[in-house]
C-alpha cells in the first residue's frame, strides 16, 4: 500500500493506544507514584531512570535522554521505521490505515503482489472445494481432523496437479515476481506448487505474503515455500502469528514448531497459540518478533539429533533477548513423533502437560553445554567454563545472566565467572546520549511546554498574541504559532499525537526537549496546576505584547504622529493596563 498515512489518523491511533501496555510488553515497567518506571532498554543502568507517563503517552529517560511516543518508542526500541511503527500500531488496535494517494503517485510494486496471492490463496481454496482429483488433499485433511472451520481460518488450499494451472488464470509477469511461477533457462515457464496442500502465509496484518506447500505422500521435500520477494522476508515472518493474534484472549505462550501442519493440528486441538519458522531456522529477528506478543516463548523440536541442533540454534537466537521477566523453554517430543501426530495420539491436555513441563532455558543450557565434556577433568571444566562464558556474555545484564553466571560457576568448579569487559562492549557500549540542557524558559517557551502537556490549553489564546506571533520571526515563536494552529484545527488532539505532527518538521528537536519533564513532582499533582500556570504565562505574554506595541506607538507619537487607528489603539491598550489579571 502506499501513499501519506493521514495526520488525523496518527492522532487516532495515538489516542487509542496505551504506551504503558506497549512498553510493558517488551520491558516490565514498576507504578511508581502517577508515572511507571524501569531500567532503561537503551542504556545500561543499575537504577531505573526510564519513566513513562501514561497521561502524556510519553517515555523519557532520566538518564540518556531517550523520549518520545508509541511511535518513537517502536522506533527506537523494535528498529522500526516510521511507517512500519505505526503499521504495528495499528495492528495492534485492530485499525486499517487509510492512505492518501496523491494522483500522480505510482502504485508501489509490493501493492500488486498482496492482491495477486490474495487471489490466488482464494484459488487454492476453491480448487480444495472442487478440483476433481481434491480427494487426496481432502483425505489428508481429513485423517488429520482438521475441520472445514480450521481450514478456513488457516485458508488452506490445494493446488491441483499440473504445470500450468496459474498460467493459464493470472498475470505471468506478477506471477514470476511471487514466485509461484518457475521460469526455466530455456525460458520455460511452470507452477511452483503441483499436487499440494496450500498454506498461505499471511504477515501481522492479514495479507498474503507467499504460500507454502505439503506434499500429500512421503516425498520430498517435504514442505515447499515461496522464495523471497519484494512482500515476503522469511527471517521477519512466521507461519500462524495472525492466525494467533486473531484468536481470543491473551496467549499462555507461545509455541514454536518446525511444521505448517503442527501450527494446523495444533489448532484443531485446542492449542491455537502455536507458530512455524518458514523452512529457516528460528532467527533472533523471530525471537524479538514473537517477545512483542508473549513473555513466554516454547520451542518445540524433535527428539532427534537434527531437532536437538534446531533446539540450539534457537536458544543462541534467543539469548541477546532474554531480558528479566521473559522466558524460553524447551520441548522435545518423542522420536518419531511431530507435534501433529503427538496432539493427535495424545490429545490436549496431555500436550499441554508437555509444555507445562518443558524445560527452562537454564537447564537445557547448562544440560547441551556439557555434553561431551568430561567435567571429572579440569580441562573438561575449563572448557565448560569457556564456552559458557561467551554465550553468556549474549544475554542482557540483568539478574538472569547473573544467576546462569553463578551457575557456571558452580558447575566449571570456580569461584566466580564474570563477563570481561570484551565481550559485554557490545552490551554496554550503547553510549548515553547528551541530554538536552535545561534553560531558564522564556514565556513562549513555556506556553508550548504548557500546550504540549496539555493541548486544550491552546484554544484559551486569543487573537492579539495569534497576531503578534504571526509578525516575529522567531523560531520559538514560529513553533508556538504551529501549535496553536494545530490544535484549532483539532480541539481533541492529545499530547502524543501533537508531538507527532513535528516529526518532519524543524521544530522537531525543540518539540522533543519542550515534551520532557520539567518537574520532579507526579504529573497529577502538577496538571492540576497546568491551567493556572498558563493563564499567568499567557497574561504576562500579553502584557509583554501590549508594552511592546506601547512602545512603538509612543516612538511615533514623538516623531510623525500617530493616525486616527492608531490613536484609538494606544487609548484602548493604555486603558486595558489595569484590566486582566
Ligand atoms: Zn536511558
Amino acid at each position: 500500500m502506499s501513499g501519506k498515512i493521514p495526520q488525523s489518523f496518527i492522532d487516532d491511533l495515538l489516542a487509542r493506544v496505551d504506551i504503558v501496555d506497549l512498553i510493558d510488553a517488551r520491558v516490565t515497567l514498576k507504578k511508581t507514584g502517577a508515572n511507571y518506571s524501569a531500567r532503561c532498554p537503551f542504556h545500561s543502568e543499575k537504577t531505573p531512570s526510564f519513566t513513562v507517563s501514561r497521561e502524556k503517552q510519553f517515555y523519557h529517560c532520566f538518564g540518556c535522554g531517550a523520549h518520545g511516543t508509541a511511535i518513537g518508542f517502536l522506533m527506537e526500541h523494535d528498529r522500526l521505521g516510521f511507517v512500519e511503527a505505526v503499521e504495528e500500531l495499528a495492528a495492534l488496535c485492530g485499525l486499517t490505515i487509510p492512505r492518501e494517494t496523491a494522483p500522480a503517485e505510482r502504485v508501489a510494486p509490493s501493492h500488486g503482489l498482496y492482491e495477486l496471492q490474495l487471489q490466488v490463496a482464494g484459488y487454492y481454496a476453491e480448487q480444495l472445494r472442487r478440483h476433481p482429483q481434491r480427494a487426496r488433499a481432502v483425505d489428508y485433511l481429513r485423517q488429520r481432523g482438521v475441520s472445514g472451520e480450521v481450514a478456513a481460518r488457516y485458508g488452506l488450499g490445494y493446488a491441483p496437479p499440473g504445470w500450468d494451472n496459474l498460467g493459464e488464470r493470472f498475470e505471468t509477469q506478477a506471477l514470476l515476481e511471487a514466485g509461484l511461477l518457475v521460469e526455466k533457462d530455456e525460458g520455460r515457464r511452470y507452477d511452483r506448487f503441483r499436487d499440494r496442500i496450500m498454506f498461505p502465509i499471511r504477515d501481522r496484518r492479514g495479507r498474503v505474503v507467499g504460500f507454502g506447500g505439503r506434499v500429500l505422500d512421503g516425498s520430498e521435500p517435504k514442505y515447499l515455500n515461496s522464495p523471497e520477494t519484494a512482500v515476503f522476508k522469511k527471517r521477519r515472518e512466521v507461519y500462524g502469528l495472525y492466525e494467533l493474534l486473531k484468536s481470543p484472549g491473551k496467549p499462555p505462550c507461545i509455541l514454536v514448531v518446525e511444521g505448517y501442519m503442527d501450527v494446523v493440528a495444533l489448532a484443531q486441538f485446542g492449542i491455537p497459540f502455536a507458530v512455524a519458522a518458514l523452512g529457516t531456522a528460528i532467527s533472533a529477528e523471530h525471537v524479538e518478533l514473537l517477545f512483542r506478543y508473549t513473555s513466554e516463548l516454547v520451542f518445540c523440536f524433535d527428539g532427534d539429533a537434527a531437532g536437538h541442533a534446531a533446539g540450539w540454534r534457537a536458544m543462541e537466537a534467543a539469548l541477546p533477548h532474554m531480558r528479566d521477566g521473559r522466558q524460553v523453554r524447551f520441548l522435545h517430543v518423542p522420536q518419531g513423533h511431530d507435534p501433529d501426530t503427538l496432539v493427535r495420539a495424545e490429545g490436549r491436555d496431555a500436550f499441554q502437560e508437555r509444555i507445562h513441563h518443558a524445560t527452562p532455558l537454564s537447564d537445557y543450557f547448562f544440560k547441551r553445554l556439557q555434553s561431551g565434556l568430561n567435567l571429572t577433568e579440569m580441562e573438561g571444566r575449563a572448557g565448560l567454563v569457556m564456552r559458557g562464558r561467551e554465550l553468556l556474555s549474549k544475554l542482557p545484564s540483568g539478574v538472569f545472566q547473573q544467576m546462569m553466571l553463578t551457575n557456571l560457576a558452580q558447575q566449571g568448579g570456580v569461584a566466580q565467572v564474570e563477563i570481561s569487559a570484551k565481550s559485554t562492549t557490545l552490551i554496554t557500549q550503547a553510549a548515553p546520549r547528551q541530554a538536552p540542557r535545561r534553560m531558564v524558559p522564556s514565556l513562549v517557551r513555556r506556553i508550548s511546554e504548557l500546550i504540549l502537556r496539555k493541548p486544550d490549553l491552546a484554544l484559551d489564546v486569543d487573537e492579539s498574541v495569534w497576531a503578534w506571533l504571526a509578525d516575529s520571526g522567531d523560531d520559538e515563536c514560529a513553533f508556538l504559532q504551529s501549535l496553536l494552529e494545530i490544535v484549532a484545527d483539532n480541539p481533541h488532539i492529545q499530547p502524543a499525537g501533537l508531538l507527532e505532527r513535528f516529526r518532519d518538521s524543524p521544530h522537531w528537536a525543540y518539540a522533543g526537549s519542550l515534551s520532557l519533564p520539567q518537574d520532579e513532582l507526579p504529573e497529577s499533582l502538577l496538571s492540576a496546576g497546568w491551567g493556572n500556570e498558563f493563564a499567568d504565562a499567557l497574561q504576562r505574554l500579553k502584557e509583554k505584547i501590549r508594552r511592546r506595541r506601547l512602545d512603538v506607538l509612543i516612538a511615533k507619537m514623538d516623531g510623525v504622529g500617530l493616525t486616527a487607528n492608531e490613536r484609538a489603539e494606544y487609548l484602548e491598550l493604555t486603558s486595558s493596563r489595569s484590566g486582566g489579571r
